[in-house]
Protein backbone atom coordinates (compact mmCIF):
# COMPACT_ATOMS: atom_id res chain seq x y z
CA UNK A 1 0.00 0.00 0.00
CA UNK A 2 1.14 3.47 -1.00
CA UNK A 3 1.77 6.41 1.73
CA UNK A 4 -1.85 7.76 0.62
CA UNK A 5 -4.23 4.69 0.00
CA UNK A 6 -7.37 4.80 -1.63
CA UNK A 7 -10.15 3.19 -0.53
CA UNK A 8 -13.50 2.84 -2.70
CA UNK A 9 -16.67 3.00 -0.98
CA UNK A 10 -19.88 1.34 -2.79
CA UNK A 11 -22.49 3.41 -1.19
CA UNK A 12 -23.23 6.74 1.38
CA UNK A 13 -25.33 5.95 3.83
CA UNK A 14 -24.33 6.32 7.24
CA UNK A 15 -21.89 3.54 7.06
CA UNK A 16 -20.22 4.62 3.58
CA UNK A 17 -20.42 8.47 4.71
CA UNK A 18 -18.93 8.36 7.94
CA UNK A 19 -16.50 5.58 6.48
CA UNK A 20 -15.15 8.01 4.23
CA UNK A 21 -14.70 11.12 6.36
CA UNK A 22 -13.01 9.01 8.48
CA UNK A 23 -10.51 7.58 6.09
CA UNK A 24 -9.99 11.12 4.96
CA UNK A 25 -9.18 12.43 8.58
CA UNK A 26 -6.46 9.34 8.51
CA UNK A 27 -4.91 10.43 5.43
CA UNK A 28 -6.77 8.44 2.85
CA UNK A 29 -7.98 9.25 -0.82
CA UNK A 30 -11.29 8.57 -0.82
CA UNK A 31 -13.70 7.68 -3.14
CA UNK A 32 -17.51 7.57 -2.77
CA UNK A 33 -19.73 5.63 -5.36
CA UNK A 34 -23.31 6.57 -4.34
CA UNK A 35 -26.35 5.71 -6.68
CA UNK A 36 -29.12 8.43 -4.96
CA UNK A 37 -28.81 11.02 -2.38
CA UNK A 38 -25.89 10.94 0.34
CA UNK A 39 -27.11 9.95 3.43
CA UNK A 40 -28.24 6.78 2.51
CA UNK A 41 -31.54 5.49 4.04
CA UNK A 42 -31.53 7.27 7.15
CA UNK A 43 -31.06 10.83 6.04
CA UNK A 44 -33.81 10.46 3.27
CA UNK A 45 -36.19 7.72 4.00
CA UNK A 46 -35.25 6.78 7.25
CA UNK A 47 -34.38 8.07 11.06
CA UNK A 48 -34.25 11.47 10.02
CA UNK A 49 -37.81 12.25 7.97
CA UNK A 50 -39.78 10.07 10.09
CA UNK A 51 -38.36 11.57 13.21
CA UNK A 52 -39.11 15.19 11.40
CA UNK A 53 -42.56 13.78 11.16
CA UNK A 54 -42.79 12.56 14.67
CA UNK A 55 -41.80 15.24 16.24
CA UNK A 56 -44.74 17.54 15.22
CA UNK A 57 -47.16 15.07 16.59
CA UNK A 58 -44.90 14.72 19.95
CA UNK A 59 -45.35 18.85 20.32
CA UNK A 60 -49.32 18.40 18.73
CA UNK A 61 -50.05 15.55 21.53
CA UNK A 62 -48.44 17.91 24.19
CA UNK A 63 -50.33 21.15 22.98
CA UNK A 64 -53.45 18.87 23.01
CA UNK A 65 -53.26 19.25 26.70
CA UNK A 66 -52.17 22.45 27.09
CA UNK A 67 -55.41 23.82 29.07
CA UNK A 68 -53.85 21.44 32.67
CA UNK A 69 -50.74 23.16 31.83
CA UNK A 70 -52.01 26.62 31.92
CA UNK A 71 -51.59 27.61 28.04
CA UNK A 72 -54.80 28.41 26.45
CA UNK A 73 -54.55 27.70 22.65
CA UNK A 74 -57.47 30.02 20.91
CA UNK A 75 -58.22 27.21 18.35
CA UNK A 76 -58.07 22.94 18.10
CA UNK A 77 -54.87 21.73 17.18
CA UNK A 78 -54.75 20.71 13.76
CA UNK A 79 -51.89 18.98 11.48
CA UNK A 80 -50.91 20.39 7.74
CA UNK A 81 -49.19 17.32 6.17
CA UNK A 82 -48.26 18.96 3.14
CA UNK A 83 -46.43 21.42 5.16
CA UNK A 84 -45.34 19.03 7.56
CA UNK A 85 -43.70 16.80 4.45
CA UNK A 86 -42.47 20.00 2.76
CA UNK A 87 -40.66 20.73 6.70
CA UNK A 88 -39.27 17.08 6.74
CA UNK A 89 -38.03 17.89 2.91
CA UNK A 90 -36.27 20.95 4.05
CA UNK A 91 -34.52 19.45 7.17
CA UNK A 92 -33.32 16.31 4.82
CA UNK A 93 -31.74 18.70 2.26
CA UNK A 94 -29.97 20.26 5.02
CA UNK A 95 -28.39 17.30 6.31
CA UNK A 96 -27.71 15.70 2.75
CA UNK A 97 -26.06 19.30 2.05
CA UNK A 98 -23.95 19.20 5.22
CA UNK A 99 -22.36 16.15 4.11
CA UNK A 100 -21.42 17.30 0.75
CA UNK A 101 -20.27 20.31 1.98
CA UNK A 102 -18.01 17.71 4.48
CA UNK A 103 -16.79 15.41 1.30
CA UNK A 104 -15.60 18.60 0.14
CA UNK A 105 -13.70 19.81 2.89
CA UNK A 106 -11.93 16.36 3.03
CA UNK A 107 -11.20 16.53 -0.31
CA UNK A 108 -12.95 13.06 -1.02
CA UNK A 109 -14.20 12.22 -4.44
CA UNK A 110 -18.25 11.69 -5.12
CA UNK A 111 -18.82 9.59 -7.84
CA UNK A 112 -22.98 9.59 -8.89
CA UNK A 113 -23.93 6.19 -10.49
CA UNK A 114 -24.53 2.58 -9.87
CA UNK A 115 -21.34 0.91 -8.53
CA UNK A 116 -20.41 -2.96 -8.77
CA UNK A 117 -17.31 -4.63 -7.79
CA UNK A 118 -15.59 -5.75 -10.85
CA UNK A 119 -12.45 -7.89 -9.03
CA UNK A 120 -11.00 -7.06 -5.26
CA UNK A 121 -9.68 -3.90 -5.93
CA UNK A 122 -12.18 -2.27 -8.88
CA UNK A 123 -15.50 -0.81 -8.62
CA UNK A 124 -17.22 -0.52 -12.27
CA UNK A 125 -20.02 2.22 -11.99
CA UNK A 126 -22.40 2.94 -14.63
CA UNK A 127 -22.78 6.73 -14.48
CA UNK A 128 -25.92 8.49 -15.12
CA UNK A 129 -25.63 9.19 -18.87
CA UNK A 130 -24.74 5.90 -19.72
CA UNK A 131 -21.36 6.34 -20.13
CA UNK A 132 -18.61 3.66 -17.32
CA UNK A 133 -16.45 4.20 -15.42
CA UNK A 134 -13.49 2.01 -13.48
CA UNK A 135 -12.43 2.96 -10.00
CA UNK A 136 -9.12 1.24 -8.73
CA UNK A 137 -8.48 1.32 -5.11
CA UNK A 138 -6.42 -0.31 -2.33
CA UNK A 139 -8.97 -1.72 -0.60
CA UNK A 140 -12.74 -1.36 -1.20
CA UNK A 141 -15.30 -1.07 1.36
CA UNK A 142 -19.11 -2.32 0.16
CA UNK A 143 -21.80 0.20 2.29
CA UNK A 144 -24.80 -1.36 0.13
CA UNK A 145 -27.33 -1.46 2.65
CA UNK A 146 -30.61 -2.86 2.72
CA UNK A 147 -34.18 -2.03 0.71
CA UNK A 148 -37.73 -2.33 1.27
CA UNK A 149 -39.31 -6.01 0.92
CA UNK A 150 -40.98 -6.79 -2.21
CA UNK A 151 -42.95 -9.35 -1.31
CA UNK A 152 -45.39 -10.62 -4.14
CA UNK A 153 -48.28 -11.75 -1.97
CA UNK A 154 -48.09 -7.77 -0.59
CA UNK A 155 -48.16 -5.96 -4.02
CA UNK A 156 -46.52 -2.54 -3.59
CA UNK A 157 -48.20 -0.14 -5.82
CA UNK A 158 -46.95 3.08 -3.72
CA UNK A 159 -50.56 4.46 -3.64
CA UNK A 160 -52.66 2.04 -1.58
CA UNK A 161 -50.08 -1.04 -0.09
CA UNK A 162 -46.59 1.67 0.45
CA UNK A 163 -43.60 1.14 2.12
CA UNK A 164 -42.11 3.26 5.08
CA UNK A 165 -40.46 5.59 2.46
CA UNK A 166 -43.57 5.86 0.34
CA UNK A 167 -45.84 6.67 3.52
CA UNK A 168 -43.26 9.73 4.38
CA UNK A 169 -43.99 11.50 1.11
CA UNK A 170 -48.49 11.18 1.83
CA UNK A 171 -49.57 14.97 2.02
CA UNK A 172 -53.45 13.85 2.84
CA UNK A 173 -53.96 12.00 6.07
CA UNK A 174 -55.25 8.74 5.26
CA UNK A 175 -58.75 7.81 6.99
CA UNK A 176 -57.35 4.10 7.71
CA UNK A 177 -54.51 2.36 7.73
CA UNK A 178 -53.48 -0.88 8.18
CA UNK A 179 -49.93 -1.79 9.02
CA UNK A 180 -48.39 -5.27 8.40
CA UNK A 181 -45.87 -5.57 10.90
CA UNK A 182 -45.63 -4.90 14.85
CA UNK A 183 -42.22 -3.79 14.69
CA UNK A 184 -40.38 -0.97 15.47
CA UNK A 185 -41.44 0.56 12.44
CA UNK A 186 -44.48 -0.40 12.43
CA UNK A 187 -45.24 0.87 15.87
CA UNK A 188 -43.82 4.32 15.24
CA UNK A 189 -45.92 4.79 12.23
CA UNK A 190 -48.90 3.57 14.12
CA UNK A 191 -47.97 6.85 16.88
CA UNK A 192 -47.25 9.30 13.90
CA UNK A 193 -50.77 8.25 12.07
CA UNK A 194 -52.60 7.71 14.88
CA UNK A 195 -51.31 11.38 16.18
CA UNK A 196 -52.82 12.57 13.02
CA UNK A 197 -56.29 11.44 13.36
CA UNK A 198 -56.22 7.80 11.29
CA UNK A 199 -57.66 4.87 12.60
CA UNK A 200 -54.68 2.50 12.38
CA UNK A 201 -54.63 -1.15 12.93
CA UNK A 202 -51.23 -3.13 13.56
CA UNK A 203 -51.20 -6.72 12.14
CA UNK A 204 -48.30 -8.38 14.16
CA UNK A 205 -48.08 -12.66 13.56
CA UNK A 206 -45.80 -12.37 16.38
CA UNK A 207 -48.03 -13.56 19.98
CA UNK A 208 -46.61 -9.49 21.14
CA UNK A 209 -45.10 -5.86 19.75
CA UNK A 210 -41.79 -5.49 19.32
CA UNK A 211 -40.88 -8.98 19.72
CA UNK A 212 -37.33 -7.78 20.08
CA UNK A 213 -38.07 -5.98 23.43
CA UNK A 214 -38.23 -6.69 27.04
CA UNK A 215 -41.36 -8.08 27.71
CA UNK A 216 -42.63 -5.43 30.02
CA UNK A 217 -41.75 -2.29 27.40
CA UNK A 218 -43.83 -4.27 24.67
CA UNK A 219 -46.85 -4.72 26.76
CA UNK A 220 -46.38 -0.99 27.83
CA UNK A 221 -46.44 -0.13 24.45
CA UNK A 222 -49.26 -1.81 23.33
CA UNK A 223 -50.99 -0.26 26.17
CA UNK A 224 -50.05 3.14 25.42
CA UNK A 225 -50.51 3.00 21.41
CA UNK A 226 -54.13 1.37 22.56
CA UNK A 227 -54.68 4.68 24.37
CA UNK A 228 -53.94 6.54 21.27
CA UNK A 229 -57.11 4.62 19.20
CA UNK A 230 -54.45 1.83 17.89
CA UNK A 231 -56.11 -1.35 17.34
CA UNK A 232 -53.56 -3.59 17.80
CA UNK A 233 -54.05 -7.56 16.33
CA UNK A 234 -50.85 -9.83 17.68
CA UNK A 235 -50.93 -13.62 16.45
CA UNK A 236 -52.58 -12.48 13.63
CA UNK A 237 -51.49 -13.56 9.80
CA UNK A 238 -53.01 -11.92 6.58
CA UNK A 239 -53.61 -14.24 4.07
CA UNK A 240 -54.42 -12.10 1.15
CA UNK A 241 -54.65 -8.88 0.18
CA UNK A 242 -57.12 -7.66 -2.67
CA UNK A 243 -57.53 -4.01 -3.55
CA UNK A 244 -60.37 -2.11 -5.03
CA UNK A 245 -60.28 1.36 -6.48
CA UNK A 246 -60.83 2.91 -3.37
CA UNK A 247 -59.42 0.76 -0.51
CA UNK A 248 -57.60 -2.74 0.09
CA UNK A 249 -59.62 -5.57 1.80
CA UNK A 250 -57.38 -7.90 4.34
CA UNK A 251 -58.40 -11.38 4.56
CA UNK A 252 -56.90 -12.92 7.70
CA UNK A 253 -56.57 -16.63 9.04
CA UNK A 254 -59.01 -16.68 11.12
CA UNK A 255 -61.59 -16.32 8.46
CA UNK A 256 -62.55 -12.10 9.11
CA UNK A 257 -61.55 -9.37 6.67
CA UNK A 258 -60.89 -5.68 7.05
CA UNK A 259 -60.96 -3.00 4.88
CA UNK A 260 -58.23 0.03 4.87
CA UNK A 261 -57.68 2.71 3.11
CA UNK A 262 -54.28 2.14 3.09
CA UNK A 263 -51.81 -0.89 4.21
CA UNK A 264 -48.27 0.30 5.08
CA UNK A 265 -45.65 -3.13 4.42
CA UNK A 266 -43.22 -3.21 7.60
CA UNK A 267 -41.75 -6.72 7.44
CA UNK A 268 -38.53 -6.67 7.41
CA UNK A 269 -35.52 -5.47 4.65
CA UNK A 270 -33.67 -6.95 2.20
CA UNK A 271 -29.92 -6.83 2.04
CA UNK A 272 -28.21 -5.37 -1.02
CA UNK A 273 -25.79 -7.75 -1.87
CA UNK A 274 -26.99 -9.17 -4.45
CA UNK A 275 -26.25 -8.43 -8.79
CA UNK A 276 -23.09 -6.07 -7.53
CA UNK A 277 -20.60 -8.73 -8.35
CA UNK A 278 -19.76 -10.01 -4.87
CA UNK A 279 -20.70 -13.31 -5.62
CA UNK A 280 -18.18 -13.12 -8.74
CA UNK A 281 -15.26 -12.41 -7.07
CA UNK A 282 -15.83 -14.81 -4.16
CA UNK A 283 -17.08 -13.23 -1.25
CA UNK A 284 -19.07 -15.13 1.25
CA UNK A 285 -22.72 -14.15 1.47
CA UNK A 286 -24.84 -16.20 4.34
CA UNK A 287 -28.16 -17.62 4.51
CA UNK A 288 -30.36 -14.27 4.66
CA UNK A 289 -28.07 -12.64 2.07
CA UNK A 290 -25.72 -10.74 4.25
CA UNK A 291 -22.12 -10.16 3.39
CA UNK A 292 -20.51 -11.94 6.34
CA UNK A 293 -17.64 -10.04 8.03
CA UNK A 294 -15.01 -10.33 11.02
CA UNK A 295 -14.49 -8.62 13.52
CA UNK A 296 -12.88 -5.53 11.50
CA UNK A 297 -15.24 -6.10 8.71
CA UNK A 298 -13.19 -8.36 6.20
CA UNK A 299 -14.74 -10.03 4.36
CA UNK A 300 -12.82 -13.49 3.54
CA UNK A 301 -12.05 -11.69 0.23
CA UNK A 302 -8.45 -9.90 0.87
CA UNK A 303 -9.29 -5.98 0.26
CA UNK A 304 -12.82 -6.10 0.36
CA UNK A 305 -14.96 -4.83 3.29
CA UNK A 306 -18.41 -4.64 4.20
CA UNK A 307 -20.27 -2.11 6.70
CA UNK A 308 -23.86 -1.22 7.73
CA UNK A 309 -26.98 -3.02 7.11
CA UNK A 310 -25.76 -5.22 4.05
CA UNK A 311 -23.98 -7.15 7.04
CA UNK A 312 -26.81 -8.30 8.83
CA UNK A 313 -25.59 -7.48 12.02
CA UNK A 314 -27.77 -4.73 13.75
CA UNK A 315 -29.71 -2.57 11.35
CA UNK A 316 -28.79 0.50 12.96
CA UNK A 317 -27.43 3.62 11.52
CA UNK A 318 -25.01 4.63 14.20
CA UNK A 319 -24.17 0.54 14.23
CA UNK A 320 -23.19 1.15 10.40
CA UNK A 321 -21.40 4.35 11.23
CA UNK A 322 -19.26 2.33 13.50
CA UNK A 323 -18.61 -0.45 11.44
CA UNK A 324 -17.32 1.95 8.84
CA UNK A 325 -14.94 3.68 10.92
CA UNK A 326 -14.13 0.06 12.33
CA UNK A 327 -13.39 -1.10 8.62
CA UNK A 328 -11.12 2.08 7.32
CA UNK A 329 -9.04 2.46 10.53
CA UNK A 330 -8.06 -1.28 9.83
CA UNK A 331 -7.86 -0.55 6.61
CA UNK A 332 -5.36 1.81 7.70
CA UNK A 333 -3.55 -0.07 10.02
CA UNK A 334 -5.31 0.07 12.49
CA UNK A 335 -6.58 -2.78 14.81
CA UNK A 336 -9.96 -1.36 16.28
CA UNK A 337 -12.62 -4.32 16.12
CA UNK A 338 -16.64 -3.75 16.48
CA UNK A 339 -18.07 -5.05 20.02
CA UNK A 340 -21.95 -5.32 19.61
CA UNK A 341 -22.83 -6.21 23.35
CA UNK A 342 -23.24 -2.56 23.97
CA UNK A 343 -25.28 -1.21 21.40
CA UNK A 344 -28.28 2.11 22.67
CA UNK A 345 -31.01 2.20 20.85
CA UNK A 346 -33.82 4.38 20.09
CA UNK A 347 -37.38 3.21 19.33
CA UNK A 348 -39.07 6.88 18.41
CA UNK A 349 -42.44 5.72 19.58
CA UNK A 350 -44.44 8.29 21.31
CA UNK A 351 -43.39 8.14 24.09
CA UNK A 352 -40.62 6.44 22.75
CA UNK A 353 -38.13 3.92 24.08
CA UNK A 354 -34.25 3.55 24.88
CA UNK A 355 -32.56 0.42 25.46
CA UNK A 356 -29.34 -1.24 25.87
CA UNK A 357 -27.64 -4.69 26.17
CA UNK A 358 -30.09 -7.80 27.77
CA UNK A 359 -34.01 -7.96 28.27
CA UNK A 360 -34.89 -9.27 31.47
CA UNK A 361 -36.32 -12.61 29.98
CA UNK A 362 -32.39 -13.03 28.22
CA UNK A 363 -30.77 -12.28 31.41
CA UNK A 364 -33.07 -15.06 33.34
CA UNK A 365 -32.42 -17.60 30.36
CA UNK A 366 -28.74 -16.82 30.43
CA UNK A 367 -28.55 -17.61 34.50
CA UNK A 368 -29.99 -20.47 33.26
CA UNK A 369 -27.55 -21.44 31.12
CA UNK A 370 -24.71 -21.03 33.11
CA UNK A 371 -26.37 -23.64 35.80
CA UNK A 372 -27.88 -20.47 38.18
CA UNK A 373 -30.84 -19.53 39.81
CA UNK A 374 -31.92 -16.90 37.66
CA UNK A 375 -34.25 -15.81 40.55
CA UNK A 376 -30.53 -15.22 42.97
CA UNK A 377 -28.69 -14.54 39.50
CA UNK A 378 -30.51 -11.69 38.20
CA UNK A 379 -31.55 -8.35 39.94
CA UNK A 380 -34.30 -5.74 38.27
CA UNK A 381 -34.89 -2.18 39.27
CA UNK A 382 -37.44 0.05 38.83
CA UNK A 383 -38.53 3.42 38.73
CA UNK A 384 -41.41 5.52 37.45
CA UNK A 385 -41.18 8.87 35.58
CA UNK A 386 -44.39 9.94 37.61
CA UNK A 387 -42.47 10.11 40.87
CA UNK A 388 -39.83 12.47 39.17
CA UNK A 389 -39.70 15.76 40.14
CA UNK A 390 -38.88 16.74 36.49
CA UNK A 391 -41.61 14.72 35.05
CA UNK A 392 -44.58 16.04 36.74
CA UNK A 393 -42.44 19.87 35.91
CA UNK A 394 -42.46 19.23 32.31
CA UNK A 395 -45.93 16.49 32.26
CA UNK A 396 -43.93 13.88 31.27
CA UNK A 397 -45.04 11.44 33.76
CA UNK A 398 -45.89 8.51 31.67
CA UNK A 399 -43.45 5.15 31.87
CA UNK A 400 -40.65 4.22 33.63
CA UNK A 401 -36.96 2.94 33.82
CA UNK A 402 -36.31 -0.85 34.08
CA UNK A 403 -32.66 -1.72 35.14
CA UNK A 404 -31.20 -5.16 34.99
CA UNK A 405 -28.14 -6.42 36.93
CA UNK A 406 -26.03 -9.18 37.84
CA UNK A 407 -26.67 -9.98 41.23
CA UNK A 408 -22.71 -11.49 41.79
CA UNK A 409 -20.83 -8.85 40.10
CA UNK A 410 -23.24 -6.00 40.15
CA UNK A 411 -22.61 -5.14 36.84
CA UNK A 412 -25.55 -3.83 34.93
CA UNK A 413 -26.66 -6.37 32.13
CA UNK A 414 -29.43 -3.74 30.30
CA UNK A 415 -31.66 -1.12 30.64
CA UNK A 416 -35.07 -0.75 29.35
CA UNK A 417 -36.65 3.43 29.83
CA UNK A 418 -39.92 4.41 28.21
CA UNK A 419 -40.73 7.63 28.19
CA UNK A 420 -39.76 11.37 27.47
CA UNK A 421 -36.07 11.31 26.20
CA UNK A 422 -35.69 7.93 26.99
CA UNK A 423 -33.13 7.23 23.53
CA UNK A 424 -31.08 10.13 24.95
CA UNK A 425 -31.24 9.00 28.41
CA UNK A 426 -30.06 5.18 27.57
CA UNK A 427 -26.60 6.46 26.83
CA UNK A 428 -25.66 6.67 30.79
CA UNK A 429 -26.51 2.82 31.44
CA UNK A 430 -24.64 2.07 27.82
CA UNK A 431 -21.42 4.48 28.97
CA UNK A 432 -21.64 2.46 32.30
CA UNK A 433 -22.07 -1.17 30.45
CA UNK A 434 -19.25 -0.17 28.17
CA UNK A 435 -16.45 0.73 30.36
CA UNK A 436 -17.52 -2.18 33.25
CA UNK A 437 -18.83 0.35 35.60
CA UNK A 438 -20.91 -1.32 38.32
CA UNK A 439 -24.59 -0.32 38.83
CA UNK A 440 -23.09 0.85 42.32
CA UNK A 441 -20.75 3.53 40.67
CA UNK A 442 -23.66 4.62 38.83
CA UNK A 443 -26.24 5.56 41.26
CA UNK A 444 -23.30 6.62 43.32
CA UNK A 445 -22.66 9.72 40.93
CA UNK A 446 -24.10 12.66 41.86
CA UNK A 447 -27.10 13.67 39.23
CA UNK A 448 -28.17 17.06 38.81
CA UNK A 449 -32.01 17.85 39.98
CA UNK A 450 -34.44 18.28 38.16
CA UNK A 451 -33.57 15.64 35.61
CA UNK A 452 -35.13 12.60 33.97
CA UNK A 453 -31.32 11.61 34.60
CA UNK A 454 -32.26 11.07 38.02
CA UNK A 455 -34.55 8.22 36.99
CA UNK A 456 -32.03 6.20 36.07
CA UNK A 457 -30.27 6.62 39.71
CA UNK A 458 -33.22 6.10 40.91
CA UNK A 459 -34.16 2.53 38.90
CA UNK A 460 -30.53 1.46 40.03
CA UNK A 461 -31.25 2.17 43.60
CA UNK A 462 -34.17 0.43 43.44
CA UNK A 463 -32.15 -3.18 43.01
CA UNK A 464 -31.60 -3.31 46.18
CA UNK A 465 -34.94 -1.60 47.28
CA UNK A 466 -33.36 1.65 48.00
CA UNK A 467 -34.97 4.53 45.74
CA UNK A 468 -35.15 7.64 47.53
CA UNK A 469 -38.63 8.52 46.13
CA UNK A 470 -40.35 4.79 46.11
CA UNK A 471 -41.87 3.22 48.84
CA UNK A 472 -40.70 0.62 50.68
CA UNK A 473 -41.27 -2.79 49.15
CA UNK A 474 -43.01 -5.67 50.68
CA UNK A 475 -40.90 -7.92 52.68
CA UNK A 476 -37.90 -5.65 52.48
CA UNK A 477 -36.07 -4.41 55.35
P1 LIG B 1 -28.16 2.64 3.65
O1 LIG B 1 -28.58 3.76 4.50
O2 LIG B 1 -29.20 1.73 3.08
O3 LIG B 1 -27.31 3.25 2.47
C1 LIG B 1 -26.84 2.47 1.41
C2 LIG B 1 -26.57 3.38 0.25
O4 LIG B 1 -25.94 2.64 -0.78
C3 LIG B 1 -27.85 3.96 -0.36
O5 LIG B 1 -27.73 5.35 -0.42
C4 LIG B 1 -27.92 3.32 -1.74
O6 LIG B 1 -28.47 4.20 -2.70
C5 LIG B 1 -26.45 3.04 -2.03
N1 LIG B 1 -26.26 1.92 -2.96
C6 LIG B 1 -26.71 0.66 -2.83
N2 LIG B 1 -26.27 -0.11 -3.85
C7 LIG B 1 -25.51 0.70 -4.64
C8 LIG B 1 -24.80 0.48 -5.84
N3 LIG B 1 -24.74 -0.72 -6.42
N4 LIG B 1 -24.14 1.53 -6.38
C9 LIG B 1 -24.19 2.76 -5.80
N5 LIG B 1 -24.86 3.01 -4.65
C10 LIG B 1 -25.51 1.99 -4.07
N6 LIG B 1 -31.80 3.39 12.32
C11 LIG B 1 -31.47 3.99 13.48
O7 LIG B 1 -30.36 3.78 13.98
N7 LIG B 1 -32.35 4.85 14.10
C12 LIG B 1 -33.57 5.12 13.60
O8 LIG B 1 -34.33 5.88 14.19
C13 LIG B 1 -33.94 4.49 12.38
N8 LIG B 1 -35.15 4.74 11.83
C14 LIG B 1 -35.46 4.15 10.64
C15 LIG B 1 -36.71 4.42 10.09
C16 LIG B 1 -37.07 3.84 8.90
C17 LIG B 1 -38.42 4.15 8.32
C18 LIG B 1 -36.16 2.98 8.22
C19 LIG B 1 -36.52 2.35 6.91
C20 LIG B 1 -34.91 2.71 8.75
C21 LIG B 1 -34.56 3.29 9.98
N9 LIG B 1 -33.33 3.03 10.57
C22 LIG B 1 -33.00 3.61 11.75
C23 LIG B 1 -32.34 2.11 9.95
C24 LIG B 1 -31.25 2.89 9.22
O9 LIG B 1 -31.84 3.74 8.27
C25 LIG B 1 -30.28 1.93 8.58
O10 LIG B 1 -29.79 1.03 9.55
C26 LIG B 1 -29.12 2.67 7.95
O11 LIG B 1 -29.55 3.58 6.96
C27 LIG B 1 -28.13 1.69 7.33
O12 LIG B 1 -27.05 2.39 6.80
P2 LIG B 1 -26.16 1.80 5.60
O13 LIG B 1 -25.11 2.82 5.34
O14 LIG B 1 -25.76 0.43 5.91
O15 LIG B 1 -27.15 1.66 4.36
Amino acid sequence: MTSSPHIAILGAGPGGYVAAIRAAQLGARVTVIEREQLGGVCLNWGCIPSKALLSVVELGDKLKKSEDLGLVLQAPVTYDLARMVTRKEKVVATLVKGIATLFKGWGIEQVTGQGVVKDARTLAVTLPDGAQREIHADALVIATGSSWPNLPQFPIDGRQIVTSQQILDLTQVPASLAILGGGVEGCEFAALYSGLGTQVTILELMPRLLPLEDEEISSTMERELKKRGVTVLTGTTVEQVERSSESVVLSLKDGSTMTTEKLLVSVGRGFNSRGIGLEQVGVSIGQRGEVLVDEHMRTNVSGIYAIGDVTGKAMLAHVASTQGQVAVEHILGHQRAIDYDVIPAGIFTLPEIGRVGLTEQQARARAVQNGKDPNQAVKVGRFRYGALGKAQATGDTTGFYKVIADAETDRILGMHILGAHAADLIHEPALAMQVGATATQVSGLIHAHPTLAEGVMEAIEDLDGAAIHQLRKTGKG
